[in-house]
């Protein structure tokens, strides 16, 4: 096997997810299976996680399918992870029914030798004591992200403002970007989050897209727009997958890669949220990508 370019730390979960349309019950999620998914495509991506001796076979079968390298998947006695949410008509807002962290509560990341030096690093929503856990492992990588959420900027203040001043990049969403910084305005906020210490951060709009923004500026990117979206969990992981997939196959880290990064993310992204779990990326190829962009490309050009 090619040697891992990118390490992926964060959650394996079995979900249980109700929409508008459909209820599908312990399904595959967890952010780290989302942004290796996501990742596969372009790099060599290690996944870096645990489960329960619960955990369906056919559910490592899935991750073998994209080709993810998973020394770094611990099994432990116990059960796996679960979440589960319900999400309003419009799907744009979801409220967490239930959170069991099971093995996830003792979970201690130990990274294989060659992940410590990996060029790429991501980690994923994950507690921040355990992502700073995973930060003192890695010799000198070329470019590290971390995501967030609103419970760890809740509950864990200050062990993630030692996360994001230790990064490259910082990604979060626009209510996390309130909620972190106190400012209600994304510009203010995100000027804030750069004030702690990473070159970059990334705020992620839904539906609408993201936004870039780092000292000399700011970038937007939009969402591919879709008719029907079948399921949003993960489309932030996913994205962020896809962004650090295409980040590390070209091994560039300057803003002008970061952008056209933020685009394939955009694009992997559109495609997870058309089906549950990871089924839609399972049946997804390469070229199904790079036409999608193309499109995508073509439909946000002014010139
Ligand atoms: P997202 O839609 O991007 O918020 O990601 C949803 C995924 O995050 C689901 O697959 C869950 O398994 C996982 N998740 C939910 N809550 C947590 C948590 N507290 N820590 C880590 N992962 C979580």
């Amino acid at each position: 096997m090619k040697p891992v370019q990118l390490v992926v730390v964060g959650s394996i979960g079995l979900d249980t997810i109700e929409t508008p349309h459909a209820r599908k019950s312990e399904i595959l999620g967890g952010s780290v299976s989302y942004a290796c998914a996501g990742a596969s495509f372009f790099a060599t991506t290690g996944m870096v996680g645990v489960v329960g001796a619960d955990f369906p076979e056919p559910c490592v079968d899935v991750y073998r399918q994209f080709g993810i390298d998973l020394k770094g998947l611990q099994k432990a006695p116990g059960k796996t992870f679960r979440w589960s949410g319900v999400y309003e008509q419009d799907m744009n807002n979801r409220r967490t029914l239930a959170t069991d962290l099971n093995v996830l509560g003792t979970f201690m990341p130990e990274l294989p030798d060659d992940y410590t030096r990996a060029p790429f690093l991501f980690l994923a929503n994950i507690s921040p004591e355990l992502q700073l856990h995973v930060l003192s492992q890695v010799k000198s990588p070329k470019f590290v992200v971390a995501d967030t959420m609103d419970l760890w900027i809740n509950i864990a203040r200050k062990p993630l403002m030692e996360v994001i001043s230790a990064v490259d990049l910082l990604t979060l969403n626009e209510s996390e970007a309130r909620l972190l910084s106190g400012e209600n305005n994304l510009i203010k906020a995100a000027r804030m989050i750069l004030g702690c210490g990473p070159k970059y951060v990334i705020i992620k709009k839904g539906e609408h897209g993201a936004m870039l923004f780092s000292k000399s500026g700011m970038f937007i990117v939009h969402a591919y727009p879709l008719e029907v979206v079948h399921d949003p969990t993960g489309a932030g992981d996913t994205f962020a997958g896809g962004f650090m997939g295409a980040l590390s196959e070209r091994g560039d880290v300057n803003e002008a890669a970061i952008r056209k990064a933020m685009s394939y993310g955009s694009v992997v992204a559109s495609f997870g949220v058309e089906d549950f779990s990871l089924a839609r990326l399972q049946n997804l190829s390469r070229s199904d990508i790079e036409q999608r962009h193309e499109a995508f490309r073509a439909l946000t050009h002014l010139g």
